[in-house]
């Protein structure tokens, strides 16, 4: 018998956007005061931080998530790397802008089909669905969980596939740990740690860190002058925050900092200091390297040598750089949306990284591509009133970037938030009628939605629309909000019922054969599957009552 009776909305924006309202408004306000709304500072901000936090060379934005997939495909039929006609390997569990920005090109989308356990792409099941005119696998993180996996980056080495991530549900996941030696360590920081620092006192660092940048000592300016502008072919910061450290020097590449050490190092406290902060930052996979400010003054050449051969022995965590696409034996965890050759970024409202209206982006390590993608997104032009290409408008607005910057900052944080209310569902949830996805390790899964599955075991395979609608209006007459991801699959809309590719999957008209069902756990998911409530704002209070709902459902 459950007593209260409270109302739990499936995702309040409003609320989402309360939580850093203050500084959200803060921040449109900068850019209506500004008067500058279309291709400034805030893009250009925005962009490298996206791209610094995703772990990519590019961070493109434009106007949505689909339009960053769209540009992405004809980006590369733009760079003569894919041709209309070419086949393109996809979940055929997703949503249907997956779709979309490959058959908008011209382009053969094959679907794959999920794995019932995981809900992703079944990459047991990828191979056989290559043919010559395969050009590409499109994998996307469904849900907020990691889709990515050793095999499928094997068989992208394998048939030299691109590999495009649709990352639109799972901004902050990391992906596989490739590393065999890495294997066993249960969470991203014990393999390689946050870069970011705690959100409370990222302010006041970045604020001392600001100040050091300006009022630097000798030696730090002997130091920057060496490493600046990628003078040993490493990008290397200066007073960077990481956790609640403002490290001298950083090269994110490579985990690597560099210290140096004033007179003041040498008391006694500030020695405890260090050593318990280096300790800190080794057990995180940080490599660090000390020098003296007179050792750097007098022989600036040794300790410049000193840092090349310490980097050249460490392995880059940059997606180009993964042990299997690569190979050799190195490879950190690295975020999604760095995982293959592009990715494509939504920040619809809802979604765990929104902005307040639509907005994407894309990310990749590719110079031509990101240039291509650039252009395409503004007119199909590089330089103003010259046209490479018969691109669209499809840019982001200022206002946009602004409110993206400062969510950003807030993201891991709200990732976590979702990790313990998925830890309440998956130890609480207990009802013969409900299955729950495998669970993945919390660095794998950022819950952007929290799918179940409601089965009714006397029906063929387990699934029942009817069941799953008598959950969701029995949640709904007790105030709990949950909504369906998603009721029809791609291949079963009317706007692909004619098309070539999907044939064999529409169903015939009465009269004409039963309709060959090429998809099944496909539809058995989307026949049974229901989204629970969860967010950044959600109280456990809710998810407990949520849970005690579930399990009196009979
Ligand atoms: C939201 C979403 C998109 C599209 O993003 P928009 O910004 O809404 O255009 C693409 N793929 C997936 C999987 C999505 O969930």
């Amino acid at each position: 018998m459950i007593l209260n009776n409270m109302q739990v909305p499936f995702l309040s924006l409003k609320d989402v956007t309360a939580l850093h309202g203050a500084e959200i408004n803060e921040a449109v306000t900068r850019v209506v005061n500004s008067g500058w709304y279309l291709q400034g500072e805030e893009n250009a901000r925005f962009e490298r931080h996206y791209a610094d936090y995703i772990g990519t060379k590019h961070c493109i934005g434009c106007a949505n998530g689909l339009d960053a997939l769209i540009w992405i495909w004809r980006a590369y039929i733009e760079l003569g790397v894919m041709q209309p006609g070419d086949e393109v390997i996809l979940p055929a569990n997703t949503y249907i802008a997956t779709h979309l920005g490959i058959t908008e090109n011209g382009l053969i989308p094959v679907c794959v089909e999920p794995k019932l356990d995981t809900l992703e792409i079944d990459d047991d099941r990828i191979e056989a669905a290559i043919t010559p005119r395969t050009k590409a696998i499109c994998i996307v993180h469904l849900y907020g969980r990691c889709a990515c996996t050793p095999k499928i980056l094997d068989l992208c080495k394998k048939y030299n596939l691109k590999l495009v991530e649709d990352n639109a549900q799972a901004h902050g996941c990391w992906g596989p740990i490739l590393n065999p030696s890495l294997k066993g360590r249960t969470s991203f920081a014990e393999v390689f740690g946050a870069h970011t620092a705690d959100t409370t006192q990222y302010d006041l660092l970045e604020g001392n860190a600001v100040n050091n940048r300006k009022n630097p000592t000798e030696a730090e300016e002997v130091m920057w002058s060496l490493l600046k502008a990628n003078n040993i072919g490493l990008h290397f910061r200066r007073q960077h925050v990481i956790l609640n450290y403002i490290v001298d020097f950083f090269c994110a590449e490579k985990g690597l900092t560099i210290e140096l050490d004033g007179g003041y190092h040498f008391d006694l406290q500030q020695k405890e200091y260090d050593e318990e902060r280096t300790k800190h930052l080794t057990n995180l996979g940080y490599t660090e390297l000390r020098f003296t400010n007179s050792e750097l003054l007098c022989n600036p050449e040794g300790v410049l040598a000193k840092i090349k051969s310490v980097a050249s022995k460490l392995p880059s965590f940059r997606a180009n750089s993964l042990p299997s696409l690569q190979g050799g034996d190195g490879g950190r965890l690295v975020r999604t949306g760095s995982l293959g050759d592009a990715a494509g970024h939504s920040f619809y409202p809802g979604k765990n990284l929104g902005a307040l209206g639509d907005a994407g982006a894309v990310t990749t390590n590719d110079d031509d591509l990101a240039a291509c993608v650039r252009a395409l997104a503004n007119y199909g032009s590089q330089k103003k009133y010259v046209f490479q290409y018969t691109g669209r408008n499809s840019r982001l607005d200022e206002i946009q970037a602004a409110v993206l910057d400062v969510k950003l900052k807030y993201l891991d944080q709200d990732n976590q938030h979702r990790q313990e209310v998925a830890k309440l569902y998956y130890e609480g949830i207990h009802n013969p009628l409900i299955t729950l996805p495998k669970r993945l390790d919390d660095a794998n899964n950022v819950y952007h939605l929290f799918p179940i599955l409601v089965n009714n075991p006397s029906l063929q395979g387990g699934a029942g629309v009817g069941l799953r609608d008598r959950l969701h209006d029995y949640l709904a007459s007790n105030g709990v909000g949950t909504v369906i991801h998603y009721p029809i699959p791609p291949h079963m809309q009317e706007c692909y019922a004619k098309e070539l590719w999907n044939v064999y999957n529409t169903p015939l008209p009465a009269g004409e054969g039963s309709g060959e069902r090429l998809l099944p756990i496909t539809e058995q998911i989307h026949n049974s599957e229901l989204s629970l409530p969860i967010g950044p704002t959600i109280t456990a209070e809710e998810v407990v009552y949520i849970i005690d709902l579930i399990n009196n459902f009979q």
